[in-house]
Formats: C-alpha cells, structure tokens, sequence
C-alpha cells in the first residue's frame, strides 16, 4: 500500500497552498532541487564534455524511458525521452501514417488538445497527399473507426472535462479496422492505471511535467509497440536517431528500436530533474494513486453539489469515466478561479467557462480537498469573484 503522508512529505507546496493544478504543472519534488544543483556543479561544471560518457549523459533517454514504461505497464527499451509533446505528435503521428500508406483518414475528437490537432494539420500540409483530418464529437470515436482510418490521434484523457476514452476497446476497434492507434497520455501518465502492452498499443506519447512532476517544460516521452520499433521510419531524422552517430556518415541510417525516435542532442538538467521526480514512484502504486484520486474528486464533487448545487459539472459523474481532475462551467470561471487563487487555491481556467481542479494524491490529501471546495462554494455563492480586479485575463490561463 502506498505511503501516502510519506509521498506529500517529498514535494515542496508553498505554506497554506491547496495546489489543484497538478494537472498543469507539478509541484518541485524536494530531491529535484538538490540533484539539479549537483548535476550543474559536479558534472556540467566539473566534467564538461566528458560527462556526456562518465555521468552518462548520452543513455539518460532510454534510462529514464523505462522508469517511465514502469509507470505505463510498458516494456523495458520501449519508450524514449525528449523534445515537448507537440514534436512528438508530429513524429509518432508521422510515422503512424507510413505504416498505412494507402490510407488517408486521420481520426481525432473535439475534445483532443489543440495542438494536437494544430501538428496533424500543419504535418497533412506539408506532406501534401489528400490526408484528411477527421474530427469527430469524443463519445463517437468507436463508431467512426472504419476501414479508411490510417490512424487514430486520440488523447485519453480530456484535458478540459478529464473524460476518459477506453484505450483498450478502441485499440481493438482500430485493429480490426486495420488502423493504427496513436495516443496521448499528457492527462494519463502518472494519474491513471494505463496498460500500454495489454492494450497493444502502436504509438503513444506524453508530457511530463503533469502528474509526472518533472518541471515547467520537461521532456516528453515516445512509446513504440517492440514489435514495430524496427520497422518505423523516423520522420524526424536527427543525428541521434542515427545508427552510429559518431561515425558522422552523410546519409541517415536509422538506429536500432526504439534509438530511433531520438532526434537530437538531449535536454539533460531536465532530464535530471525528472529522474528525481521520478524516485517517489519507486514506493508508489499507481493503482492506490487511482482508487485515491476517485476519492478525492468524489470528496469534491459530493462538497461542491451539496454547498453549492447552481454549478454545473462539466466532467462525468462516474468517476471512472474521467481521469484526475474535474471541471465545473461557470460563465464568470476566469475571475471566480481569480479569487479562488487570491485565496490560495490553485485551479485553473480554460475557455469559455471551465473552472478546472486537478487531484494528485501524491501530495493532496482529503481535507484540502473539502477545505478547496468549500472556498469554491463561498466564492460563487456570496459573488466573492465579481470583483474588478479579478477580471483583467493574464496570457496565461
Ligand atoms: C499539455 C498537453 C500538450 C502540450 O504540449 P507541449 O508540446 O508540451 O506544450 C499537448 N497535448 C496534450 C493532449 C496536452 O494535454
């Protein structure tokens, strides 16, 4: 079982802040602080060059990767670590696409990320071959899988309502539709159970400076089934996705498995960051972390509909439909979510109306939870938002 109280003594959340935004950015995890610290005075300062060899620099990568596959039920040498999330869309959606050549359909839904649909549409142009982007409402994913679907372009997790896709039903469906199934864990990785091997997933993708803690910007991560790791061209064809990338040979050769999808020089004070990040997980089981934020957003649903039933919940009800975090419509959501922050209660707002809540038993325990939800009913019910200075939209949300 996991140690819950050992997990939040780990990270550092500024005194008397109910941090609710875990979904956006974790908080610092307390060893990160320390092993940044010594990576730039001991290795970058110390070794310079030579720390790409002597600190292993060079298969941080693929080492950190397969902490990562631990977290996915994936396999050891599948995934691999680095440049954000958008660049991976647009390497894995790539290469997805070459393995159907005679299709041209790519399916997604209205409730994708925006840029992931921005990288497929930005990538159908320049390739320049009738691809078509085909964006259907989420709750008909299943039924607009056919057999002119190239590949499916799905996040798991709604990153507005947190609803859920069934990763392993729609899999099978793209499969037998000969289609192949690229998914974006950016809402998954860290907050849910996911099976990427028990699911047979072909490609799947994600951030990790969300429930993976690693810090603003840190690197994004690719998984590719073993099976088809060989056989994937590398649209981004960088010198370290090469085979033998000191030989320095003037033609692409692209490198063994998973190498592969390596583009180029990797971002190593952040992949630092999130190796300490990722120590906690080895004394957590993703499987308490999940029946323990259904008990959290229960907590703050059942909270919020008992002191303040006039807001709507834009998320299911049924907690095992949507992922870690719950959102609420509220026509005046920004400045409402403005006095909240004023109150030291961190959501976040996304447009048009969703007040977005974030819950990470990690270092989120049950009373912060009711205590968020109470301000939230204070804030809405005695008008605490309708304040001018609440009201001037910052650039970011
Ligand atoms: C957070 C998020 C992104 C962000 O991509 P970056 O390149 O890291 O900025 C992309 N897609 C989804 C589904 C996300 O939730």
């Amino acid at each position: 079982m996991t140690d819950f109280q050992w997990t939040k003594s780990q990270f550092y959340v500024p005194e008397g802040m109910i941090y609710l935004d875990g979904n956006s950015l974790g908080p610092l995890p307390l060893n990160a602080k320390d092993r940044v610290g010594a990576s730039m005075t001991d290795q970058w300062g110390e070794m310079l060059i030579t720390g790409w060899n002597k600190a292993g620099w060079m298969d941080m990568p693929r080492r950190v990767g397969d902490r990562i596959a631990r977290i996915l039920g994936a396999a050891n040498g599948s995934i691999v670590m680095g440049d954000t999330l958008s660049i991976k869309v647009y390497q894995a959606l790539s290469s997805a696409l070459d393995l159907r050549p005679d299709r041209r359909v790519i399916l997604s839904d209205t409730g994708n990320f925006p840029s992931d649909l921005y990288m497929a549409e930005g990538l159908i142009k320049s390739l320049d071959r009738d691809y078509e982007l085909r964006v259907v409402a989420p709750e008909d994913v299943y039924d607009a899988i056919d057999d002119d679907v190239a590949v499916t372009l799905i996040t798991e997790i709604d990153y507005r309502t947190g609803r859920r896709h069934d990763m392993q039903a729609i899999t099978e469906r793209a499969h037998a539709c000969g289609a192949i199934t690229v998914w974006d864990l950016a809402h998954s990785a860290g907050a849910v159970d996911v099976d990427l091997a028990g699911a047979n997933v072909d490609f799947a993708i994600g951030c990790t400076y969300k429930y993976l803690n690693g810090g603003p910007g840190a690197p994004a991560f690719i998984y590719v089934r073993p099976d088809l790791a060989d056989t994937v061209r590398p649209a981004l064809s960088g010198w370290l996705g090469h085979a033998a990338p000191f030989d320095f040979e003037l033609n692409y050769r692209a490198g063994d498995g998973i190498d592969r999808l390596r583009v180029g020089t990797p971002p190593i004070l952040g992949l630092v960051a999130l190796d300490a990040a990722l120590d906690v997980w080895d004394r957590v089981d993703i499987a308490d972390v999940r029946a323990r934020s259904i008990e959290l957003s229960e907590a703050f649903v059942e909270e919020v509909s008992a002191g303040c039933p006039a807001l709507k919940l834009a998320s299911p009800s049924d907690p095992h439909a949507r992922g870690s975090q719950v959102s609420y419509h509220f026509e005046q959501g920004y400045a409402a979510m403005q006095a909240m922050i004023d109150r030291k209660i961190i959501g976040d707002f996304r447009a048009p109306d969703l007040m977005r809540f974030g819950f990470t038993p990690l270092y989120i325990d049950v009373d912060q939870v009711r205590a968020a939800a109470r301000t939230l009913c204070d804030v809405i019910n005695l008008n605490l938002w309708d304040d001018p200075k609440y009201k001037t939209r910052q650039k970011v949300t």
